[in-house]
């Protein structure tokens, strides 16, 4: 049987690595997009071109009316969930604190941190063994920047992703014994849309400049660390980080 798994923010970047990927290793993908349509289809065409099985569904996570028909639509179309991957995500333009508003504040913590708590616990509700489930694993997309702080640049997001890792230590804990497994990846710097909302020039190379490794990383690089931790292989692995940084820390 095939396994489920839904991927927010599915329809570009690190979460359509990921998708394409779940679905080379036979997964059922449903990936979720807030507005790009195109996008999600041309996603969904991909896997199915390559004869596997995918759905898109918009929803925005930050609205709990929209998390909720996402994991019912899923349960209806597609069948009962084994894997999510929590990688719905913004960043916003570099700003120092003195110049946040709360509009932004709110945007970046809605989206950031609520839609991954609504999706883990729509997921914890049909995975649960004590609720009747089977189990199953929670992946969140983190970033290096809970570790960095990301001073100067985004101490905002960087909080986001913060309270994102304390999410995921405290939830892994909390549902080990009804068969799930929590875990999160924290990127670095990895070549997507994303840094088109955020940067000074020459910031990019600067970055590169200082890794390790001396590049930025592949969305598909990312994507090899979510499906290794909802994975077997990773069986013993819970509340666990892997950073995906090209050697930073
Ligand atoms: P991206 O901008 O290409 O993808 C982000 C995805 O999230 C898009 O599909 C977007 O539509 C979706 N999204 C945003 N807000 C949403 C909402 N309210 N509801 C539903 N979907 C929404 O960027 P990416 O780099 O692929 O980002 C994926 C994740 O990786 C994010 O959580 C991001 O914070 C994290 N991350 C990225 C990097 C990097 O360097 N690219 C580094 C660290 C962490």
């Amino acid at each position: 049987m095939h396994k489920t798994i839904l991927i927010t923010g599915g329809s570009r970047g690190i979460g359509a690595a990921t998708a394409l990927l779940a679905a080379a290793k036979g997964y059922s993908v449903c990936i979720s997009y807030q507005t790009n349509h195109n996008a999600a289809a041309e996603t969904v065409d991909r896997i199915r071109a390559d004869g596997g099985r995918a759905w898109a569904y918009q929803a925005d996570v930050a609205s709990e009316a929209d998390v909720v028909n996402l994991f019912q639509a899923v349960d209806r179309e597609v069948g009962p969930l084994h894997a999510l991957v929590n990688n719905a995500g913004i960043l916003e333009q570099q700003c120092r604190v003195e110049d946040l508003d709360t509009a932004r504040l709110h945007r970046i913590l809605l989206t950031n941190v609520v839609g991954t708590i609504l999706c883990a616990r729509e997921a914890v509700r049909r995975m649960s063994t004590q609720r009747g489930g089977t189990g199953g694993g929670i992946v969140n997309v983190s970033s290096i920047a809970a570790r960095t702080g990301s001073p100067g640049e985004y101490v905002d997001y960087a909080a986001s992703k913060g309270a994102i890792d304390s999410f995921t230590r405290g939830l892994a804990q909390e549902v080990a014994g009804e068969g799930i497994r929590v875990n999160a990846v924290r990127p670095g710097f990895i070549y997507t849309d994303i840094h088109a909302s955020g940067g000074e020039p020459g910031r990019v190379d600067r970055i590169k400049a200082n890794l390790p490794l001396q590049r930025g990383g592949q969305p598909a690089e990312v994507a090899q660390a979510i499906l290794w931790l909802l994975s077997e292989e990773s069986s013993y692995s819970t509340g666990i980080f892997i950073d995906v940084t090209g050697g930073r820390f």
